[in-house]
């Protein structure tokens, strides 16, 4: 009984002192259970339309994602992002966190909505917190990624690809939807690398001709770029595909990237 008793106790000092994310999973816990009551709910009470009648269907499953957005945390390690999503004041998150040792966080399931994205669009899509899956990679923001955290990434990628047939256009990056306010993940992310794996297009300019008419703007519009302030699509779309050029101007091997690009995004 005694023995038990230091067990317990014992047991209780050490799961408190090792884990740091014991209340925020508390939290976590707490409120996927009230989200759980009111999708379980019927007559459903939080229905919109406050309709009288309820006749349940039978045939449905969750909503999925459809595009992942791949972002660098801008912090300086892997505790201070974990910090970050896991404080309420914060109201930042995402659904996984890849530390620079390759180490994976999952953060949230990957069913319900991170909130990473913020004000955003591509193509005619604007909430796309509702239709993605948010993944940080631990980086100041300057500096090169790790060969851990990008083996890591290609791997979770992968599943998350196939477990939601997420398209191959669909993996892109916070500034590709927030142009001019957002510059993550940064130039030496490795998109060349992630296209040769099935995740986002690049391109090949060999023997390519540019038509007279062609419309540069309206070939990053087609891509998904949002055209409303030029000089930021550009930058954007620099940032991705032409990742050491830091100018705004479109030059002619710029021109045939997009031609090339233009046709596999559409
Ligand atoms: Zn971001």
């Amino acid at each position: 009984m005694k023995r038990a008793l230091i067990f317990i106790i014992l047991y209780i000092t050490y799961s408190c002192s090792t884990n740091p994310y014991k209340t925020s999973n508390k939290t976590y816990k707490k409120q996927t259970k009230a989200y759980a009551k009111v999708l379980a709910a019927h007559p459903l009470k939080d229905s919109v339309t406050n309709s009288p009648y309820f006749a349940g269907t039978t045939n449905f499953n969750l909503r999925k994602p459809n595009f992942v957005i791949l972002h660098h945390t801008a912090q300086n390690s892997c505790e201070q992002t974990l910090a970050t999503f896991t404080t309420v004041k914060s109201q930042v998150s995402a659904h996984y966190v890849i530390c620079k040792d390759g180490t994976v966080y999952h953060m949230l399931n990957d069913y319900l909505r991170a909130w990473q994205a913020g004000v955003s669009k591509w193509g005619n899509a604007t909430d796309i917190n509702s239709l993605s899956i948010g993944i940080e990679i631990d980086n100041n923001g300057f500096e090169p990624f790790t060969d851990p955290q990008i083996n890591s990434l290609l791997q979770l990628l992968d599943r998350l690809k196939k477990a939601y047939n997420i398209p191959t256009a669909n993996f892109i990056g916070h500034a590709d939807i927030a142009p001019g306010r957002k510059v993550d993940p940064n130039r030496y992310f490795p998109w060349q690398k992630l296209a040769e794996n099935g995740f986002g297009f690049w391109y090949d300019t060999v023997g390519i001709q540019v038509p007279a008419n062609f419309d540069a703007m309206q070939a990053l519009r087609v891509i998904g770029y949002d055209i409303v302030k030029p000089d930021a699509a550009i930058q954007s779309f620099k940032l991705h595909f032409v990742q050491m050029d830091s100018t705004k101007a479109i030059n002619d091997e710029d021109r045939k990237i997009l031609l090339d690009l233009e046709k596999k995004y559409q």
